[in-house]
């Protein structure tokens, strides 16, 4: 077996030890002689899978009492439309817009009542978070709504914004778990598992016990309620079996690993080493404004297309892979979630100062 150093922006790399432990516990789940794909979302063994994963969350996150976390299917993209169907009470909400995800979001409010974009970094290719000590929230405004990394363009909010007291609803799929998260600050969290957490399929919601309402926006699906997956404890339907249980091995990984604040000084050393060869690099630049910068994506430059694309083929032989940009921004990215070890970072690094040497 030969594993490479996966730098992909999600699905994404996990840790090694979770997906050894899922391989040999593949056939055989603990003696009941058959795997977890197998086995009934009714059984005994996986109720205890999924009340443990849920556990682990809450003992990781710190989630008071007051939050439920529900276990969904339907990407996080479907969390763009079940949030206004069930938050928007006065039809209100406030959207600040600093990438595609949060367009996206944006785009399918307006579906279901008046979207207000507050603030927006489009002007700099969404190359920063905008101020958003003073943004003009809307009075009647349901929530306030962010992508709180942005996984394409590699900014993060370096303060939460002030919403003024309206609730604050994150799209947090690309940094859940990077670091400790204040949970009171947030109505409502989401996160799809894909980016840090485990495989496609599964998004885990966190909302405020106060705001699953019976009275949703007329014509929202009984699966879209978060109402419906509350009260069937994420149970309601045949969950996202398979990836609630890697899931839950994750986040016993990341309990070994020492929990949130182990992994935010894990996560922001490789950030270090990567931001500060890039700055110091004749070469390579990251495309982002520094107190924006995201320690999960990183999108870096050379200016040059052929120069980037023999950058991508030749890291992609030496085992590093995955590092092609987005289409928008172009050039290079290398998403450093939680599973990519300091190892790797080391190894891209010393791989770009060659490739700087060896291409001056
Ligand atoms: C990947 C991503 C999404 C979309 O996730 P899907 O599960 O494919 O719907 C939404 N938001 C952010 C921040 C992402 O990184």
């Amino acid at each position: 077996m030969s594993r490479v150093y996966n730098f992909a922006a999600g699905p994404a790399v996990l840790p090694e030890e979770v997906l050894q432990e899922a391989a040999d516990e593949m056939l055989d789940y603990r003696g009941c002689g058959l795997g977890v794909m197998e086995m009934s979302h009714r059984s005994s063994e996986f109720a205890q899978i999924i009340g443990d994963a849920k556990q682990d969350l809450i003992d990781l996150m710190g989630i008071p009492e007051e939050y439920e976390v529900l276990f969904v299917q339907g990407g996080a993209s479907q969390q763009f439309a079940a949030v206004p169907m069930n938050l928007m009470q006065n039809k209100v909400a406030d959207y600040i817009v600093t990438g595609q995800w949060a367009k996206k979001a944006f785009s399918e409010a307006k579906i279901f009542g008046e979207a207000n974009k507050i603030a927006s970094s489009e002007d700099k290719t969404f190359s920063y978070i905008p101020d958003c000590s003073d943004l003009p929230v809307s009075e009647n405004a349901d929530y306030v709504y962010i992508c709180e990394n942005n996984t394409i363009y590699g900014t993060k909010y370096p303060q939460l914004p002030n919403t003024k007291g309206k609730i604050l609803v994150a799209d947090q799929s690309s940094m859940f778990l990077s670091e400790p998260c204040d949970v009171t600050k947030y109505g409502l969290i989401f996160a799809g598992a894909q980016k840090n957490i485990g495989p496609a399929g599964v998004v885990v919601v966190i909302i405020r016990k106060d705001l699953i309402r019976e009275d949703v926006l007329p014509f929202t699906p009984t699966m879209l309620k978060y109402k419906t997956q509350a009260d069937n404890d994420s149970l309601y339907n045949t969950p996202p079996a398979y990836g609630i249980y890697i899931c839950g091995k994750v986040f016993k990984w990341l309990k070994k690993m020492g929990g949130l604040e182990a992994m935010k000084e894990r996560n922001e050393k490789k950030a270090k080493l990567l931001y500060d060869f890039l700055d110091a690099s004749q070469m390579f630049q990251g495309t982002v404004e520094k107190g924006s910068r995201s320690i999960m994506n990183v999108p870096f430059v050379t200016g040059d297309d052929d120069l980037n694309a023999k950058f991508i083929k030749e890291a992609t032989a030496a085992g590093l892979v995955q590092l092609k940009g987005h289409r928008t921004v172009g050039g290079m990215r290398a998403s450093i979630y939680n599973a990519m070890p300091y190892e790797g970072v080391e190894a891209l690094v010393k791989f770009m100062e060659e490739f700087e040497a060896a291409n001056k």
